[in-house]
């Protein structure tokens, strides 16, 4: 007789996964019961229905979202992501997870996401453009440089926010470059803010590295996901000695034991559209890079990957979460007892988000910094994120998620309850 999983299986709603995450830690910090309860639900929730004109003539209409999950340390920040797949209990987790984030690097800010239902693989520059500029005009009546500043998140890029940007400042009739982040350098990006995923996903697998006493020299990475975060997060772990010894993306992936040539791989990629049918390695698959063998693996695609199916094969010693929820809470547990330190999504990849907070001040004060000093000031916030995180985590006996959760949530926590309840 074949069991029926569902009944045993903890939920797969990335909603739900993202409240247990949470009700996880509250007795760890002794979080009080309504304000565990307070912090459980999003702020505040916009569904926006958008017209958008195709290239036919006509015009579709889309769905699209907009999450306020806490705004207790500052104004909301978060990503807009295009994809078919976006539901609203996503974009709520995602949200959620943007609190913790923000809160764990210690950045003024609270958490948002945003999501429109679309398939940008399929639609023309055109008509992303339509899509965006009409998406921005829904969601303005909620988002501004000191209320709530989108960004860039999965197949949404640098032209995408110039649009966000130039479409808010036409509304309010001047220039108002602080209500995005991960704008082009040219209409006040950051240097940096391209590669920051990626670059602090590094530093924090540096740090883990060295807590277990190991180098970097030839420690050998598998990453799944080939976009912004895992094509640069191969590139600069290459040059910093890594071996990157697997990846892939949607279409499919490629191997090499003795290391890839990740410069032949990105112009590979940039040619053909994957990483599929290159040369210096083997096919592999996209499921095959998560159990292959190496020291540390980077899971940056999307959400749900490593599961209690798949999470006993897992190889690597280090899983650095360069995506937004790639674990699930099952999975989290045998990681944890199997001894591999999974380096939490908000953590391994707040750099992103801390380089888009750089961005923003730079917006503000009018004033651009170097980019050197914007690594600088990346590393050091993540380093000291990590080590607090590690700290708590040693401290109670609990995974690095938990011990990071123990930081941001106090954080978020305090700030809420210093500012009390209205009226
Ligand atoms: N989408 C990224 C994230 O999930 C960046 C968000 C931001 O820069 O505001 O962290």
């Amino acid at each position: 007789m074949t069991q029926d999983l569902s009944a045993v299986q903890a939920s797969d709603n990335v909603w739900e996964m993202a409240q247990r995450q949470l009700d996880e830690v509250g007795s760890l910090i002794g979080l009080n019961e309504s304000l565990h309860g307070y912090l459980r639900v999003p702020k505040r929730v916009l569904e926006v229905s958008v017209p958008a004109r195709m290239d036919n003539g006509g015009f579709r209409m889309f769905t699209g979202y907009r999450v306020q999950h806490n705004m207790s340390r500052g104004p909301g920040k978060g990503g807009i992501r295009f994809h078919p797949d976006v539901t609203l209990d996503e974009v709520k987790a995602l949200a959620m997870w943007m609190t913790w984030k923000c809160a764990l690097v210690n950045i003024p800010f609270g958490g948002a996401k945003g999501g429109v239902i679309c398939d940008p693989k399929h639609m023309s520059m055109q008509e992303l453009e339509n899509l965006t500029r009409r998406f921005t005009s829904e969601i303005s009546i909620i988002i501004g440089p000191e209320k709530d500043i989108p960004a860039p998140d999965v197949y949404t890029t640098p032209q995408i926010m110039a649009w966000i940007m130039d479409t808010f400042s036409m509304q309010h009739g001047y220039s108002i470059s602080g209500v995005v982040t991960g704008k082009p350098l040219a209409i006040g990006g950051s240097l940096g803010r391209d590669k920051a995923t990626a670059r602090g996903c590094m530093y924090v697998v540096d740090e883990a590295l060295e807590t277990q006493g190991r180098t970097i020299e030839g420690a050998r990475v598998a990453i799944q996901g080939f976009g912004n975060a895992g094509m640069y997060a191969a590139t600069l772990m290459a040059e910093r000695g890594y071996r990157v010894v697997a990846v892939s993306d949607s279409h499919g992936g490629v191997a090499n034991e003795r290391g890839l040539d990740i410069k032949g791989l990105v112009a590979h990629k940039s040619e053909t559209g994957s990483v599929v049918g290159f040369t210096g390695g083997e096919r592999t698959d996209n499921r095959e890079v998560l159990e292959f063998d190496c020291d540390v693996l980077v899971p940056a695609a999307l959400e749900k990957v490593i599961t209690r199916e798949n999470a006993p094969r897992v190889r690597a010693s280090i899983v650095a979460e360069a995506a937004n929820g790639p674990t699930m809470p099952d999975a989290d547990d045998i990681l944890f007892d199997r001894g591999v330190m999974v380096l939490p999504d908000i953590l391994a990849n707040a750099g992103g988000v801390t380089v888009s907070y750089f961005e923003w001040v730079q917006d503000l004060q009018a004033n651009f910094w170097e980019e050197e000093e914007i690594n600088e000031r990346l590393k050091r916030k993540l380093t000291r994120s990590f080590r607090e995180a590690h700290e708590q985590a040693k401290r109670h006996g609990v995974s690095m998620r938990k011990g990071a959760y123990c930081v941001a949530v106090a954080r978020v926590a305090e700030a809420t309850k210093l500012r009390g309840l209205y009226p």
